[in-house]
């Protein structure tokens, strides 16, 4: 290029006019980011000039430190950012600066033109992207490039745009090899040029980057510049790991387990992962969003990446680095990469191995773990299409059953404790504690002392429907017809018949009473304590299918239930003495069939019942006699 040329103004290239425009007039309320990918360059420029020094031996000012200062003159609205790295020639400046050579504002460009031009979609694609070193033009109105490249015989050069049309390029002076932006702030964008403001942004975005940035006349780095997650685990103590996860989110609260992962195969990664002490976010908590903090060597990518991690492990925070991960790697590039697939492969793996770990070496912390997280590990059994991966999870689950209602028993536990000849995995869903643990369902398990699962939580019908084996061991629903126990088998229970006869105009009189509210009323022998209970008539949907349909859609109706009368009951001997017009039995028959359906969580008005429990009141304590 010849010194004519040179003084002639040159201009952008239409897409970089088209880019321009588009910040220039951006209300992007994050500009503070403008600040991230100056000192993102800074570093690349450093790091380069780290590599050269390896090689060349011939450089300019070869003592100098990599470092990076950033001074500020808030009277003249001037923030300055000055570099010791690689420099740029005059030629570089035109290259570098005058085309779009970042992929992630050519992706920008493209996302812009594919109609998303709303304001706060552009925000959003902004933030993403991170559209490099022309963000600065969201807080400029002019900008003033000076470099000289690191090679000895290279001239110093400057660039300079108000972020229109054209540039400037030209000759220049400057003594000391690397880069300098005089940045001129908009008149709406001079908080830039606080101090203050600076070092907040600096410690927020750019902490970790491995030089030192200088501010103003400071002689200490603003940035830690410690990637803890890339010390070797063996050197980091409890104690930083803590702070760092402070720092990191704000919680009070220390975490309940920590993860320093470094792998080199199948993808080279460093990761330092969290699991809080408690699933609710707090109300300061820095992390505003579930993902993973991803860094590419240090420079940070993205501050939520979702794509990391499995859904239902979405609880863990921290912070992920993979050389394997280009610098410039947008959005789209994160989700389809098949580095990213590998790294969430690694992840979970371990995730899930040191919660194995945890639930076998303190299982009083496992147990709080599970009370917080234990509704993410069941979504995952409930939404995991692909069968194996499901299967991890099933060594992780809890549950409280018939034998340990406050404790957390696992399946291993359950299925090391079955009876001779027991079959299956016996479970009951039902609304909550009490109405499983008293559900006439359980009685011939009681009975006969067979273990059963209590299943309370919303998720747990679906769970149910997924869950279809542990250890060669079906599962099976306690309130489900087809479920025999081996005892009923073997011996037949004392024969009924007697008993069965005698209240058979019983069973009509519940069948008149409660008429079409019921398919069927019969006698059952599987009830010993209780006096009743509701089952499925044959050909119904499985009763968690039947869960699932009423929690998915409001209007799905139980299908009319069976009630199962226990003909060795005293109650119903009782019952049956009473005489045929007494109001009494009526009552009772009423109630009778109301508990049942409480049991079983399906009441559709339980307040409703109190007159009638009322009148049932009264009788037994003898109101009546007493009003005569
Ligand atoms: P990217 O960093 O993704 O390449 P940018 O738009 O941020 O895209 O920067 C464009 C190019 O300008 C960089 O690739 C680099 O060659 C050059 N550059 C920017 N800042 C500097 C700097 N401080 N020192 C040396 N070169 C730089
Ligand atoms: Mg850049």
């Amino acid at each position: 290029m010849t010194t004519q040329a040179v003084k002639q103004p040159h201009t952008f290239k239409a897409e970089i006019k088209q880019l321009l425009d588009i910040l220039v007039h951006s209300l992007y309320t994050e500009r503070e980011i403008f600040l991230r990918e100056l000192i993102s360059n800074a570093s690349d420029a450093l790091s380069r000039m780290r590599l050269v020094m390896l090689t060349e031996q011939d450089v300019l000012d070869p003592e100098a430190e990599l470092a990076i200062r950033i001074s500020a003159d808030p009277d003249k609205r001037l923030l300055t950012i000055e570099d010791t790295g690689v420099g740029m020639t005059l030629e570089e400046l035109d290259e570098n600066l005058g085309t779009i050579a970042h992929s992630g504002a050519r992706a920008f460009l493209e996302a812009t033109q594919k109609g998303e031009k709303e304001p706060q979609n552009l925000a959003e694609i902004i933030g993403q992207f991170g559209v490099g070193f022309y963000s600065v033009f969201m807080v400029a109105d002019k900008v003033v490039v000076t470099s000289r490249s690191y090679r000895p015989e290279a001239q110093a050069a400057r660039w300079i745009s108000e972020g229109g049309e054209t540039y400037v390029l030209e000759p220049a002076e400057k003594e000391a090899r690397g880069t300098r932006l005089e940045i001129h702030l908009k008149e709406d964008a001079a908080e830039f040029a606080q101090e203050y403001r600076l070092r907040d942004i600096i410690r927020r975005h750019s902490d970790f980057v491995a030089y030192p940035i200088y501010l103003g006349e400071g002689e200490e780095p603003v940035n830690t510049r410690k990637a803890l997650w890339r010390e070797s685990p063996g050197a980091v103590s409890e104690e930083q790991y803590a702070d760092f996860y402070k720092q990191f989110t704000l919680d009070f609260e220390p975490p309940l387990l920590h993860l320093h992962l470094r792998a080199d195969a199948p993808v080279q990664l460093y990761a330092l992962l969290y699991i809080p002490a408690k699933a609710e976010r707090g109300m300061f908590s820095l992390r505003k969003e579930d993902g993973l903090k991803l860094y590419a060597r240090k420079v940070l990518i993205r501050e939520y990446t979702k794509d990391l991690l499995p859904e239902y492990l979405r609880f863990v925070q921290g912070v992920v680095d993979s050389e394997d991960l280009p610098l410039n790697v947008s959005r789209e590039m994160v989700q389809s990469s098949r580095v990213v697939e590998r790294i969430r492969k690694v992840l979970e793996g371990k995730v899930l191995g040191a919660l194995k770990e945890m639930a076998a070496k303190e299982p009083e912390k496992y147990a709080r773990f599970w009370e917080e997280f234990g509704r993410f590990i069941k979504e995952g059994v409930a939404t995991l299409q692909d069968e194996a991966a499901r299967k991890k999870l099933y060594p992780l689950l809890r549950f409280r059953s018939t034998r340990f209602p406050d404790r957390w028993v696992s399946l291993d536990e359950y299925v090391g404790r079955m009876k001779g000849g027991q079959k299956a995995i016996y479970y009951l869903l039902g609304e909550d504690a009490a109405s499983v643990l008293n559900s006439p369902h359980l009685d011939p398990f009681r009975a006969q002392g067979y273990e059963v699962l209590t299943l309370t939580d919303a998720i747990d019908s679906f769970l149910a429907v997924m869950l279809k084996e542990y250890e060669g061991f079906p599962f099976q629903n306690a309130a489900s017809a087809d479920v025999t126990l081996p005892k009923e088998d073997a011996e037949e229970k004392e024969d009924t018949a007697p008993e069965e006869e005698a209240l058979t105009p019983l069973l009509e009189r519940f069948r008149a009473v409660l008429g079409e509210r019921v398919a069927e009323v019969r006698f059952s022998r599987r009830l010993s304590a209780s006096v009743a209970r509701l089952s499925d008539p044959e050909g119904a949907p499985d009763a968690e299918m039947q869960r699932v349909y009423r929690y998915l859609g409001k209007d799905y109706e139980v299908p009319k239930k069976v009630l199962e009368l226990n003909p060795h009951h005293a109650m119903l001997r009782r019952l049956a003495a009473l005489p045929e017009d007494d109001p009494l039995a009526e009552a009772a028959i009423e109630q009778i069939y109301e508990n049942a359906l409480l049991l079983e969580g399906l009441h559709p008005n339980p307040a409703s019942m109190t007159e009638r429990i009322q009148q049932l009141m009264e009788a037994a304590l003898g109101v009546e006699d007493e009003r005569a």
